[in-house]
């Protein structure tokens, strides 16, 4: 008997949220069935509208584009033209309350892109700007999917087939329903309720405002560099900013962040610093997104997996080049295997749990980098290193790399965790941290 978990011609894969990681989904589950001549019938349900300014078009983020994810992408054929690109970025700077270093990017290319994931921030529609997540949702639509505006409130299996209900009443049956919806409370209910063991990930609250600034003057001070943050500040682990047309994005990450989290950081001597003196500026948006800083445990069942942010993701950075690498691989089993749970852990687990086991290198490498930014004496050390590495070009890179490979997304946190035990890297550090601490001994 033939097997009734593979997908054949006319199969319905109803793909619930149409962010990044339901576009990649569908992108390549088309691309897929195509390459071996099937035809499958593929529907995104996404209510917002991604052309809209403010939090109403957009899915809060940073809107850094990795190095290996702009890559990825063009390998792929999918290409991020200027309307999409806010700014190129070559350069880190790292600030802390001892001083400031810039991190080049270490082949002197731009090629991490900063973008708006919606329509900008609130009264900037349609300014020479185009969406992220818009242009991969119409990207999916050009493969062939279909896109409903509609938010699914219910799913439910009628006869071992999971069905789709919206407030409107609509129904429509699946032979796969994958979950890219994101982390939000209310909405994970919906697979909640569906009793295969899902349990929404667990989450920290961040914090993200757009500051508005003259075109000129953003680019004369902040130029093509992310501005980084390690303060000795408890409850912040890390804050960046991040320049775009006429705004900078601010995304400070740490436990809970409130409504004062922005202004507090603002305040602050060395953000102060950084922010031109003297100019006005205004905050246009600001919103507390959720963030996914551990995977549920249960991900699929049958007919149902569950993608991106919704389920594994990689920790504090590059969520988008998770949400391509898991929706690829949602698709690549489904197509070329099968939509059974047995199907999903021979073939999607593996991956999903790749993205879980490298956060706990992670997690270590940010316990260290809390280390070094609490202690004077280590973050004064960490500051010389980096500085000796940046000034002279034929001097190897390794802390300086590290650093930018943490914060950029640029590579696994495993590699990145053997590379800071080299010993050349480690003897460079206790040397300027001995000399810093006896200085502040004399
Ligand atoms: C503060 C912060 C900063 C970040 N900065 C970066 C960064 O700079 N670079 C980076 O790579 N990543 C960053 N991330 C992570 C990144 O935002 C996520 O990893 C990414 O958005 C995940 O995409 P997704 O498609 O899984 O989920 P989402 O982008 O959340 O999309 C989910 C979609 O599902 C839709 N949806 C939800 N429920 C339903 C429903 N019931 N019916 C229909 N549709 C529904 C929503 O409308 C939404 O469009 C950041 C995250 C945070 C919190």
């Amino acid at each position: 008997m033939a097997d009734p978990f593979i997908l054949e011609d006319g199969s319905h894969i109803a793909v619930v949220g149409g962010g990044p990681t339901g576009s990649f989904f569908s992108i390549f589950a088309l691309r897929m069935a195509k390459m071996i001549n099937k035809n499958l019938r593929v529907t995104i349900y996404e209510p917002k509208d991604f052309s809209k300014d403010g939090p109403l078009g957009c899915n809060r983020c940073g809107g850094i584009i990795s190095e290996l994810l702009v890559q990825a992408l063009a390998v792929e054929g999918i290409n991020l033209s200027d309307r999409i690109v806010q700014r190129g970025i070559d350069s880190y700077k790292l600030h802390t309350d001892h001083g400031t270093v810039s991190i080049d990017t270490p082949t002197h290319e731009k090629r991490i892109a900063a973008v708006y994931r919606g329509g900008g921030p609130k009264g900037t529609m349609g300014q020479e700007k185009e969406s992220f997540d818009g242009f991969l949702l119409n990207l999916a639509r050009q493969e062939g999917a279909l896109h409903v505006p509609l938010k699914i409130d219910h799913i439910e299996y009628r006869n071992s087939k999971p069905v789709l209900l919206s407030r409107e009443g609509d129904v429509q049956e699946a032979d796969l329903v994958v979950g890219a919806i994101g982390v939000k409370s209310q909405t994970s209910k919906l697979f909640e309720h569906m009793r295969f063991g899902y349990r929404r990930p667990e989450t920290v609250t961040a914090a993200i405002a757009e500051i508005g600034f003259d075109r000129d003057i953003l680019s004369e001070r902040f130029g093509a560099s992310v501005h980084l943050f390690l303060l000795p500040l408890k409850e912040i682990k890390f804050a960046a900013m991040i320049p775009k047309g006429t705004y900078v994005t601010i995304c400070i990450l740490g436990k809970n962040m409130n409504v004062r989290s922005v202004n507090e950081f603002l305040d602050h001597p060395a953000v102060a610093a950084v922010l031109p003196a003297s100019v006005p500026y205004k905050i246009g948006c600001r919103c507390l997104p959720q963030m996914n800083v551990r995977a549920p445990g249960v991900p699929f069942t049958d007919r149902v997996v569950m993608c991106g942010d919704a389920g594994s993701t990689r920790l504090f950075k590059d969520g988008l080049g998770a949400a391509y690498l898991m929706g690829k691989a949602a698709a690549k089993t489904a197509v070329f295997h099968g939509v059974s749970a047995d199907h999903f852990r021979r073939e999607y687990l593996p991956v999903y749990r790749s993205i879980v086991n490298d956060n706990r290198y992670g997690k270590i490498l940010f316990q260290a980098t809390d280390l070094f930014k609490k202690y004077k004496t280590l973050t004064r050390g960490m500051l010389k290193v980096i500085s000796r590495e940046q000034e002279d070009q034929y001097r190897s890179k390794r802390l300086s790399s590290v650093l930018w490979d943490m914060f950029t997304g640029n590579e696994r946190y495993k590699n990145i965790f053997f590379r800071t035990l080299n010993f050349p890297l480690q003897h460079d550090l206790l040397c300027e941290i001995t000399k810093e601490f006896i200085a502040g001994k004399a």
